[in-house]
């Protein structure tokens, strides 16, 4: 069994412990919580251990009577590797800790490229994280657009790829963050990181991409505009991303016009919170023309980079097989 802490319960903490859980291979030892609120006390009922980040935090929850195993060192004492799901660049200040006491760790895409060995998306590059100390999965967004844009280079060779990226102004309980009636250019230049962060997975592809920010909570929309090295026709790309793993292609004679469409299908699944680990392609909207191709995409940033997390745990801890791992966590997650 590979023994796994998760350092940071929030958005993806959470996600990832309950992922860890359901793995035939690992067992959750504990996660690390900064604050003895709800999110704590259902930890708790789950039967996960909790531990803080030093003495003052136990005092804190030993206060608040939500009993706790010991701080992040005493975790860090009995696993095998530490899934860090910390906010953005809090990770990095870690880094040396996990390291200094020989754990392997997994981070996650809010940290800068340059606190791991290799950044991450499990169909992509699952050879290049094998046996490493240290793994970065990629944001959400870079995710999903890694995900299309290795299955069309594999098939069909992709030359460039052009994304405009709408992006959730906050996750669904982060109130404070809310952008109620603006679309922010995020950033104002061009292109944003997100091209160079896909390059991080996929070196070769020429990818520039742009971002706003709109006032919802639920999913990111991109759209994707991508030339191929040759003609392609619309039946066969809808067929390969029908045939992707973790792509979901849906079709609007289903009901699928809008991703609260996608957000209520979620959770008519009865996945745990209704979540979509899979990139959403709209199937109706794939267009090709010639060498062109065209497509909206869908992602539920809180969801579609667990899977990548479980994967990347194996492959930290020696496996070979992306194909055995992928097929594993799929199942496991009700991914099909
Ligand atoms: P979050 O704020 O929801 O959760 C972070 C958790 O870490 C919180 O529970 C917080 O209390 C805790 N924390 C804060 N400081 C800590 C510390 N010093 N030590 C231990 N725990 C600490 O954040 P999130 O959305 O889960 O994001 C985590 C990482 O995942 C970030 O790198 C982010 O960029 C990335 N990510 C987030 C999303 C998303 O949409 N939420 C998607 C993909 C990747």
């Amino acid at each position: 069994m590979i023994r796994v802490g998760v350092n940071g319960y929030g958005t993806i903490g959470r996600r990832v412990a309950d992922a860890v859980k359901l793995q035939p291979d690992m067992e959750l030892v504990g996660v690390v919580k900064v604050t003895p609120d709800y999110k704590a006390r259902k930890a708790v009922e789950k039967g996960y251990r909790l531990y803080c980040v030093d003495m003052a935090g136990v005092e804190k929850f030993r206060k608040a009577g939500i009993n706790v195993e010991g701080i992040l060192d005493d975790l860090l004492q009995q696993v095998d590797v530490v899934a860090d799901c910390t906010p953005g660049d809090v990770g990095a200040t870690y880094r040396e800790k996990y390291l200094n006491m020989g754990r392997r760790a997994i981070f996650q895409g809010g940290e800068e490229a340059e606190v791991a060995e290799v950044s991450f998306v499990a169909q992509c590059n699952f050879e290049k994280a094998i046996g490493r100390k240290t793994v970065r999965v990629v944001s959400c967004n870079t995710t999903a657009i890694s995900r299309v844009i290795h299955a069309l280079d594999q098939e069909y060779g992709v030359e460039k790829a052009r994304v405009v990226i709408a992006r959730r102004a906050s996750d669904p309980e982060e109130a404070s963050k809310g952008l109620i009636d603006a679309v922010v250019l995020d950033p104002v230049e061009i292109p944003s990181h997100h091209a160079g962060d896909v390059r991080t997975v996929l070196p070769h592809v020429d990818i520039v991409t742009m971002a706003i920010k709109i006032p919802t909570t639920h999913m990111h929309l991109h759209s994707m505009i991508l030339t191929m090295k040759n003609n392609v026709s619309t039946d066969k790309v809808r067929d390969l991303l029908s045939r992707t793993t973790r792509v979901k292609v849906l079709w609007k004679s289903e009901g699928f016009k809008s991703t609260a469409n996608v957000f209520e299908y979620g959770r008519e699944t009865g996945r745990p919170r209704g979540d979509i680990y899979e990139a959403v392609v709209w199937g109706d909207s794939v267009k090709a023309d010639g060498r062109e191709v065209y497509f909206f995409m869908g992602v539920h940033q809180e969801a579609i980079v667990v899977p990548e997390n479980i994967d990347a745990i194996r492959a930290v801890m020696g496996e070979t097989s992306a194909e055995k791992s992928i097929k594993i966590t799929n199942k496991t997650l009700g991914i099909s």
